[in-house]
């Protein structure tokens, strides 16, 4: 978990082969209203692959991601999740949100509950884990994000970055197989970006398969095994990150990164 993000290294791959895709996404549309906002997305993830999606505000990130864990559902075309093919089944839905862990811009944290009891209501409601054991695996956890001292306290006591490690240390309590991040980071302040990103970058050492949305682009050099770049609705291009970013083959990518870079 000490990964530092300053280096030019990419961290090893942990894709894996011998196992059946983590994600498909097959020509999902969606729709609000007569607004059309995910456009024939087709996308496939692989167990221990690290995507990272990138995109002007309001091109379909968000949607995209909360399709797949069924905050939102996609009008049409395919999303199967571990095997689960997102329909109306409530099983498949329930596998699907015990299977995937999910970390917000804004961290969700109860603000009436302590740190370690934000940690442990769904092991404990969800999962039927005794208090005990809970408790167990959420230090264990707050040890990882490092704020294993920070356990009693309410969120409102600590800082934004730290609030942010206890919300991915709650989503890792539930021992998901796959993470979804959209912009972890863009609401911290700068000095906080950095230990939310090294808690990544240590998750991505670990072979999670992860999606994270993020604009963060040393992260994205570092860590993505592949970059999304999505426009309007649309994955417009992607690519190893070295190559999407050095040599952009559509002006809508080239437009984006120079507002970026
Ligand atoms: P991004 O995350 O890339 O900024 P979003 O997925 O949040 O984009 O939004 C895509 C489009 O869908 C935007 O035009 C946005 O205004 C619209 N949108 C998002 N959520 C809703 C909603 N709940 N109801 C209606 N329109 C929405
Ligand atoms: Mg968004």
């Amino acid at each position: 978990m000490s990964a530092a993000l300053d280096t030019d290294t990419h961290i090893a791959s942990s894709i894996r082969t011998d196992a059946p895709p983590a994600i498909l996404l097959d020509r999902v549309n969606k729709w609000y209203g007569s607004m059309h906002v995910l456009r024939d997305v087709s996308l496939q993830v692989a167990t221990g692959e690290r995507v990272v999606v990138c995109g002007p505000s309001g091109s379909g990130k968000s949607t995209m991601i909360r399709c797949i864990n069924r905050l939102e559902q996609h009008q049409e075309g395919r999303i199967v999740v571990d095997g689960h093919e997102l329909a109306d089944d409530v099983r498949a839905l329930d596998a699907i949100r015990r299977e995937v862990g999910m970390v917000f811009q804004s961290f969700n944290l109860f603000p009436h509950l302590t740190i370690l009891e934000n940690c442990t209501l769904a092991p404990i409601w969800v999962r039927r884990m005794p208090k005990r054991e809970a408790e167990e695996l959420a230090m264990h956890y707050l040890t990882r994000v490092k704020i294993p001292d920070q356990a009693l306290k309410y969120p409102g006591q600590l800082s934004g970055g730290q609030q942010q490690r206890v919300a991915i240390a709650r989503a890792l309590c539930m021992k998901p197989k796959i993470m979804l991040f959209d912009e972890p980071t863009s609401a911290l302040d700068p000095e906080m970006i950095k230990e939310v990103l090294d808690t990544m970058v240590g998750l991505a050492e670990d072979g999670m398969t992860m999606i994270c949305v993020t604009h963060e682009m040393g992260f994205a050099r570092q860590v993505a095994d592949r970059v999304v770049f999505m426009d309007r609705g649309e994955v417009v291009e992607q690519g190893a990150p070295e190559q999407l970013f050095s040599n952009p083959s559509t002006e809508r990518l080239k437009t984006f990164l120079s507002q970026i870079l």
